[in-house]
């Protein structure tokens, strides 16, 4: 995909289409410029309307049936049907549902996974039938969302990219949390007093029956890069979102 603004995926069926977004390229201020497509931040509904029309048409997927969830930081699966979002992505920008992942065999109907921080994971099956969008912070992680999104894609061959997320340069967490991402994921996710999410991330998907050569890292720490994203924990609630999109060509 050569659309403005946004990082592509190597290596994807052909009929697959997926990208990862920057906050460049959008019409918000402040904390949300200028690409901001979410609606927690206190941003302009107006703008996050045109943010998300703008990268629809700039990557090439219907903004009328594309879907983002409430996320919840909690490991529920939503499966999407043909219709979509029902036009509630550049409608009433509510999330179609209270659920941190989906997945869907529709052609046409976009998926994505948003976020400042927490790791986006995009899904698909090897021979192009079947797509998923997970968002997956720390809680999200120890709730087991990857390993429900990857069930939920069902059987056959499932590769993933992991997106730009938090990294453990700018991560430090507590003594229990380093624990328990250590317990769950391994020794070697805990770096000095940070955790490495993406790294979590990757054992997860192994855990779930990925295997390692199918997962694609796509780099990027959100809060070392402020030119390119958005952070959480860098820039505080007001911050803006990001986000992983993955779609079905539309036969
Ligand atoms: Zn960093």
């Amino acid at each position: 995909m050569r659309a403005p603004d946004v990082i592509s995926i190597a290596g994807l069926p052909p009929n697959i289409r997926a990208a990862f977004s920057t906050r460049a390229g959008g019409v918000s201020g402040g904390t949300c410029a200028s690409r901001n497509l979410g609606v927690t931040s206190g941003d302009d509904p107006e703008a996050v309307r045109a943010n998300r029309e703008a990268l629809a048409t700039g990557c090439g997927f219907d903004a009328a049936r594309a879907v983002t969830l409430t996320q919840v930081h909690g490991a529920d699966v939503i499966e999407v049907g043909p219709t979509g979002g029902a036009g509630r992505f550049t409608g009433s920008l509510a999330g179609l549902a209270d659920a941190d992942a989906c997945v869907t065999s529709a052609p046409g109907v976009a998926l994505l996974t948003q976020g400042a921080d927490c790791v986006p994971v995009l899904l698909w099956n090897g021979d192009g039938s079947r797509v998923g969008a997970v968002h997956a912070g720390w809680r999200g992680l120890v709730a087991g969302v990857l390993g429900a999104g990857v069930t939920a894609m069902g059987q056959g061959h499932i590769a993933a990219a992991i997106g730009p997320c938090i990294g453990p340069c700018c991560y430090p967490v507590d003594d229990a949390l380093r624990a328990t991402m250590a317990q769950q994921f391994g020794d070697d996710v805990v770096a000095g007093d940070a955790v490495d999410l993406r790294r979590a991330a990757r054992r997860a998907l192994a855990g779930a029956g990925v295997d390692d050569a199918a997962i694609t890292d796509v780099p990027g720490c959100t809060s070392c890069d402020d030119e390119r994203f958005f952070s959480y924990r860098r820039d505080g609630a007001g911050t803006g979102r990001q986000a992983g999109v993955i779609w079905l060509v539309d036969a």
